[in-house]
C-alpha cells in the first residue's frame, strides 16, 4: 500500500519546483487573511450541490489502493455490533423513557439492557449521569437561556420535517419491488454491463442532489448482530445478512456552511439528514423499479449496519482521529446514507489520499473536543480492526446537554479538511495529498491552529456546568434570534 501511495505522490524535487516549497500555500498571513476572506464568499460552500456531480471533482484514481487503511487484527476476530444496546441511541432513550417513569435500578431494566449494563459499568455510569444529572439541568437551562436559540431550533425542525419512514416489513419483504397499481411485478431487467451500471447509477444519484457517491462490495462484518429497533428484523434474534445486500452504494451531502460553522448550538445535523435520507429513499425506488432488491440506510438511526468503514470501502474517504470519514471534497462534513442492493454493479476501490499521515501530528479535533472524547493517543484494535476509536459515552453525554438544537459537531467544523471548496483549500489539498517532503502538513496545521482558534473547550458548556454556551463562530444573521422576535413582548 504504501508503494501504491509512494507512486502516486510527485517526486521531491518535482514537487518544490512546482509549489516552491508549498510557499504559495503556506507562506503566512497575508496569504491566510486571502483565504479566511475567500471563504466568505457563498459560493464556494463546500460541496455544493450539483446534479451534475461537478462538486466530486477529486482526483480519485490517482490515490486508489487495494485494500482500506484500517487494518484488520490478526489475533481477534471481527464482532458485530448488537444494536439493541451497543448503539447509544438505541439504549439510551429506551433508559430514559424507563428512568422517568420512576425506576432508577439495574434491577428493573428489561433485558438485553440490564445484562449490558453490567458487563458495561462505565457506559451505565455515564448514562445514568446523563438521565439523573444533566438532562434536568438541561431543561433548566434552557427555560433560561434558550430563547437565543429559537430560529436555530425552528431550523432544525424545518429541516427534519420531510422524514420518509421505513418499511416495516422484513428485508426479504420490503426491500423488493412490488406489484405496481396494474398488478404486475417488475422482473429484474437485463443490465448491459456492472461498469455502465455504477454510471447511470452514479449520475442518478448526483442527479437527485448527493453531492458524492461511490459504491463497494458489502463487508458482513458490518451489518449489525442485532438489529435497531425499527427495522423490520425479529427484535431478539441475530441478522443473518440477507442474500441480496451485496452492494453498497453511499450517497450523502454536507450540512449547510454557515450554521455548520457556529457549531454547536446554531447546526443541525438534520439539515444534510434529512436531505441524504430523502436521496437514499429515491434511489432505493429508481433501483426497485428496475426489477432488483434495494433497502435505504439512513440516518438520524434508521440504519441495519455501520456507515463509516462502507464510506471507505466505497472509495469517499478515510477514517480520521474523530472517527468520521474525512473525503477530499467536503472533508468530515459529509453526512451518508447508504443504498443495500442486489444490482451487478462494479465497485470503486478505496483510497489513500493522505489523512492518516495528517492526522497523526494534527490533533486539532481532540484538541476542540469539549468532553474529551477523542484520543491523542494512538489507533487501537477494536471490533477486530485497528482503527481510532471515540469515547460515545463522552460525546454523547456533552451534546445531548447542549443547549442547541441536538448536537456538537465541533469536531467536523474544527478538522482542517472541512473547509469551503475555494481555490485555498483546493491547492492545499493538493499540496498535502502530493507531499513527498513531510513539509506541508505541519505547516497547515499551524496555520488551521493560527487562524481557525476557537473557544477554549470549557466554554462550550451549558451555564449550569460552568461553561458559557460558547459557538466556534458566531451564528449567521438570519438565525440571530434576537435581530427578528421580541422576547419583552
Ligand atoms: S461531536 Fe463534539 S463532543 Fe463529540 S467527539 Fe465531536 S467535538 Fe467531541
Ligand atoms: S482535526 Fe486533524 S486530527 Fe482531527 S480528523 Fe481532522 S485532520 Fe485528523
Amino acid at each position: 500500500m504504501a508503494d501504491k501511495r509512494a507512486k502516486n505522490v510527485l517526486n521531491r524535487r518535482a514537487f518544490l519546483k512546482t509549489t516552491g516549497a508549498a510557499g504559495a500555500v503556506v507562506g503566512g498571513a497575508g496569504v491566510s487573511m486571502f483565504g479566511l476572506a475567500a471563504g466568505k464568499d457563498p459560493n464556494s460552500y463546500t460541496g455544493l450541490e450539483s446534479s451534475q456531480g461537478s462538486a466530486q471533482n477529486f482526483n480519485r484514481e490517482r490515490f486508489a489502493v487495494d485494500q482500506p487503511h484500517y487494518v484488520r487484527d490478526q489475533v481477534s476476530q471481527p464482532d458485530r455490533i448488537d444494536a439493541r444496546t451497543e448503539v447509544v441511541f438505541s439504549r439510551f432513550y429506551k433508559l430514559l423513557q424507563i428512568w422517568k417513569q420512576g425506576t432508577t435500578t439495574l434491577a428493573d431494566l428489561p433485558e438485553p439492557m440490564q445484562s449490558y449494563y453490567r458487563t458495561h459499568t462505565t457506559e451505565f455510569e455515564a448514562d445514568l449521569h446523563y438521565v439523573t444529572k444533566l438532562y434536568p439541568l438541561l431543561r433548566k437551562d434552557h427555560k433560561r437561556y434558550g430563547d437565543s436559540l429559537t430560529l436555530a431550533g425552528a431550523w432544525s425542525d424545518a429541516m427534519s420535517s420531510v422524514w420518509p419512514k421505513w418499511d416495516s416489513d422484513p428485508p426479504e419483504v420490503a426491500d423488493f419491488p412490488k406489484v405496481d397499481q396494474h398488478g404486475e411485478l417488475q422482473a429484474p431487467l437485463k443490465m448491459k454491463h456492472p461498469t455502465k451500471t455504477s454510471k447511470l447509477i452514479k449520475k442518478v444519484a448526483h442527479q437527485m442532489g448527493s453531492t458524492l457517491v461511490g459504491i463497494t462490495k458489502l463487508n458482513p462484518d458490518w451489518v449489525y448482530r442485532y438489529p435497531m429497533k425499527r427495522s423490520g428484523f425479529p427484535q431478539n434474534e441475530p441478522i443473518e445478512v440477507p442474500a441480496h445486500w451485496q452492494y453498497a452504494i453511499v450517497v450523502g451531502l454536507p450540512m449547510s456552511w454557515d450554521p455548520f460553522l457556529a457549531n454547536p448550538n446554531y447546526g443541525t445535523s438534520f439539515d444534510a439528514y434529512s436531505r441524504s435520507r430523502v436521496l437514499a429513499f429515491r434511489l432505493a425506488a429508481f433501483i426497485k423499479k428496475l426489477g432488483y432488491a434495494a433497502r435505504p440506510h439512513v440516518p438520524g438511526t434508521d440504519y441495519d449496519l455501520v456507515v463509516p468503514p462502507i464510506v471507505i470501502d466505497a472509495g469517499l474517504g478515510e477514517q480520521g482521529r474523530h472517527s468520521i470519514v474525512v473525503t477530499p471534497e467536503l472533508g468530515s462534513n459529509f453526512r451518508p446514507a447508504v443504498v443495500t442492493t442486489n444490482l451487478p454493479l462494479a465497485p470503486d476501490k478505496p483510497i489513500e489520499f493522505g489523512v492518516q499521515n495528517f492526522c497523526k501530528s494534527c490533533k486539532i479535533c481532540a484538541e476542540n473536543c469539549p468532553s474529551g472524547a477523542i484520543s491523542t493517543g494512538d489507533k487501537v484494535v477494536s471490533r477486530g480492526y485497528r482503527r481510532y476509536q471515540l469515547d460515545i459515552s463522552k460525546c454523547h453525554n456533552f451534546w445531548g446537554s447542549n443547549l442547541g438544537p441536538v448536537g456538537c459537531r465541533l469536531c467536523v467544523t474544527s478538522c482542517p479538511y472541512s473547509r469551503k471548496s475555494n481555490w485555498l483549500h483546493r491547492t492545499a489539498l493538493t499540496l498535502s495529498s502530493n507531499d513527498p517532503t513531510g513539509m506541508v502538513d505541519p505547516a497547515l496545521t499551524w496555520l488551521q491552529k493560527r487562524f481557525f482558534e476557537g473557544p477554549e473547550a470549557s466554554k462550550y458548556y451549558m451555564p449550569s456546568l460552568g461553561g458559557e454556551n460558547a459557538s466556534y463562530r458566531e451564528p449567521p444573521w438570519w438565525l440571530v434570534a434576537e435581530d427578528f422576535i421580541d422576547f419583552k413582548g
